[in-house]
């Protein structure tokens, strides 16, 4: 059965759930978006995810459709709904549909909300299981990529080009020749026990499971430098890897054709895969005790 769709306070049959042609996102692509995993039923790092989602909506004055609260249980209930344990839960929130104008529509316009829940076996994630070769490209985006917007035809772009080099993802490549991040993950390489990624500007998005991380770092004994690196730097690393809800650390093996050491998954990226699972399955049962009012 096609999973349903949960569209402006009604589950829908996925071939059912359309938007209004004037809507904003589909117009001028006016509208934010989070992908929140959901492994074994509970929603990881689910907090993170719901602060960054509101802070993209204040960031583009656009207007949060429901509270939070609400929000958590709408996403519940469509992960039961569609007996989903193993997916991914993708919200969307739009400036709703209006007249076509570039100026804001008026405050009240209603924002659409839009939430699906994408199948994933995180279990058998062949990109974290045996890693992925990464092209280069340049990075061709807009300048506010804090903000988790849905103008992702470069970050289409810069995939396509990956995957017809026959690579798994593409890192995104500043005007000054340093690395930003992935088409839809944070970028890092690892230099004995020092973790080096981007600094968070206005120039990447901050990753939540970049801040998981993060946190987790100190704990392990890596020290964890943000700080800018470029495509040649990265060839001669020992090890490199890529993080996203999704993706969550996904060793990589090659860039460019450079092979990264001896082109084997290394213990570093081994590890924090371990850490970042035992840290969400951490967060499962706080909100399991949490839920069940323990
Ligand atoms: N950077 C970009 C451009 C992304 O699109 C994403 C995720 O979609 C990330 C980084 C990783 O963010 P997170 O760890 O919150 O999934």
């Amino acid at each position: 059965m096609a999973k349903l769709i949960y569209i402006n306070g009604q589950y829908l049959p996925h071939h059912h759930a359309a938007v209004h042609v004037e809507d904003r996102a589909f117009l001028f692509g006016d509208a934010v978006y989070e992908v929140i995993a959901c492994i074994h039923g509970h929603l990881a790092d689910e907090r993170a995810h719901l602060d960054r989602l509101e802070r993209s909506c204040s960031e583009l004055q656009l207007h949060m459709p429901v509270e939070r609260e609400t929000l958590r249980v709408l996403m519940r209930e469509l992960l039961r709904k569609n007996k989903t344990s193993n997916s991914a839960i993708y919200i969307q929130i739009t400036r709703g549909s209006a007249k076509r104008d570039f100026k804001f529509p008026s405050p009240d316009t209603r924002p659409t909300l839009m939430m699906m829940t994408p199948a994933f076996d995180f279990e058998n994630n062949q990109g974290v299981l045996n890693g992925i070769k990464v092209k280069t490209v340049h990075d061709i985006r807009w300048k506010r990529r804090d903000v988790k917007s849905i103008l992702l035809l470069p970050q289409s772009m810069a995939k396509q080009e990956a995957v017809d080099a026959g690579c798994g993802d593409a890192w995104m490549v500043d005007d000054e020749g340093f690395i930003t991040e992935g088409s839809a993950s944070n970028a890092y390489i690892v230099k004995g026990n020092e973790i080096i990624t981007r600094p968070v500007t206005t120039a990447i998005l901050k990753g939540t499971t970049r801040n998981a991380l993060q946190n987790l770092c100190a704990g392990l004994g890596y020290k964890f430098t943000e700080r800018k690196f470029k495509p040649e730097e990265a060839y001669k690393a020992d090890e490199a890897f890529v993080t996203g809800a999704t993706t969550l650390v996904t060793p990589v093996l090659e860039i460019d054709g450079h092979s990264i050491k001896d082109g084997k998954i290394g213990d570093v990226s081994k590890g924090l895969l371990k850490e970042y699972l035992a840290y969400v399955e951490g967060l499962r049962m706080k909100q399991v005790s949490w839920e069940s009012g323990l």
